[in-house]
């Protein structure tokens, strides 16, 4: 099943946060926040889900989301004694109730959207906000958006795609927003709404990758073998092909798990996927995210270890002015800054030593 997103780097990430807790500052490493943009329904939704492992986001064939969904995921600790296992999400606008149930997360997502975009495909640029509590996560926040539409219906306006690309670039264009544009492999690439409003918003592609979902219906005798090596439109970051769960799927209730299970056989049974292993699938596309993450910590240390030897001088200069024995604090520092040092360098080596094995693939 797919790792869940950035588990890979919990431990790093944790390690460190549990230091500059012990310094008493805040935790200073924030991750980018990861957006889902497109065409509507080329399976932005289920996409966030795939990669979150659990199901509780409105998805169909006709517009569902039609409200921005920030969803902040944030690590709870395992307890010694083997509690602290369970997961809950809970709403801004409803504080202190945790649901554990995660359908009716989606429940209250849909009574949520209908309260504030009304009953009839009205879309809102008014934010829902959930936070999903779980041992298993890595703190970072994901955000599901309306997706483009052309033709208005129901109680759109007339001018819906110009509000709708408004909407999403307010989210994208910030430099620190990883902007995963998901287009569906039975649509027009060269058309594709999802490339051309990230191109707009991240112009040299440093910060944006590819996904064609629905690799299992395209047209008998075609696939997306061009697509994902880039040769279509080539992106820096590159594609991700994936198989999401149908609207068949969804009505029988289908789980993720069964879902990963049949986008893994669908991938090893077509020879035209043979050698696009790091192309294709869910868990692959998590690993590409975790690949980012870890460059994004690896740029930002120097920073961090600048700002905590300044932090600690400070402190020093405050405690000699008091005429106070400062060792323990500045023992402290340093070997923090050791341990800064020692984990730039593991980075630097686990990156260089995944590109190596890219290049090599
Ligand atoms: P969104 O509007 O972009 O968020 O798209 P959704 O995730 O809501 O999906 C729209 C519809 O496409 C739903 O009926 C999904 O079941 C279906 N769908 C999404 N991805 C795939 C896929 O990879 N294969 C198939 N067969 N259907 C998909
Ligand atoms: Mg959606």
């Amino acid at each position: 099943s797919a790792p869940p997103l950035g588990s890979s780097v919990i431990p790093i990430v944790n390690k460190l946060q549990d230091i500059f807790a012990q310094l008493g500052s805040q935790s200073t490493i924030e991750l980018p926040q990861v957006a889902v943009v497109g065409s509507q329904s080329s399976g932005k939704s289920s996409v966030l889900e795939a990669l979150v492992g659990r199901d509780f986001l409105p998805r169909g064939n006709e517009i569902c989301t039609r409200r921005p969904l920030v969803l902040q995921l944030l690590q709870t600790k395992k307890k010694g004694d083997g509690t602290g296992e369970e997961e809950w999400g809970e709403f801004l606008h409803l504080p202190g109730k945790r649901f554990y149930d995660f359908s009716e997360l989606r429940s209250e997502i849909q009574a949520e959207t209908a309260k504030e975009a009304g009953g009839n495909k009205g879309v809102s640029d008014k934010q829902i906000r959930l936070k999903i509590f779980s041992p298993n996560v890595l703190d970072i926040t994901l955000v599901d958006l309306p997706g483009i539409t052309k033709v208005p219906v129901g109680d759109q306006p007339s001018d819906i795609e110009a509000r709708i690309r408004t909407m999403i670039m307010s989210y994208i264009k910030k430099p620190s927003c990883l902007i995963l544009a998901v287009t569906a492999a039975n649509s027009d690439l060269a058309n594709s709404d999802a490339l051309q409003i990230a191109g707009n918003a991240d112009p040299d592609g440093y910060r944006t990758i590819g996904i064609v979902t629905k690799l299992d219906i395209m047209d008998r005798g075609t696939d997306a073998r061009n697509l994902l090596l880039g040769k279509v439109i080539p992106l820096r970051l590159g594609y991700v092909g994936v198989v999401n769960r149908s609207q068949e799927d969804i009505m029988l209730n289908r789980s993720i798990k069964d879902a990963l299970a049949a986008e893994e056989k669908f991938f090893r049974s077509r020879p035209v996927y043979n050698g696009l292993a790091d192309r294709c699938g869910v868990p692959q596309l998590a690993k590409k995210l975790n690949q980012i993450l870890v460059q994004h910590i690896k740029a930002i240390l120097p920073g961090l270890k600048s700002r905590i030897s300044s932090a600690l001088v400070s402190v020093a200069k405050e405690h000699a002015s008091y005429g106070e024995i400062t060792e323990s604090r500045a023992g402290q520092g340093t070997l923090i800054l050791n341990i800064l040092s020692k984990y730039s360098e593991a980075f630097s080596s686990m990156v260089e030593g995944r590109n190596e094995e890219m290049s090599r693939s």
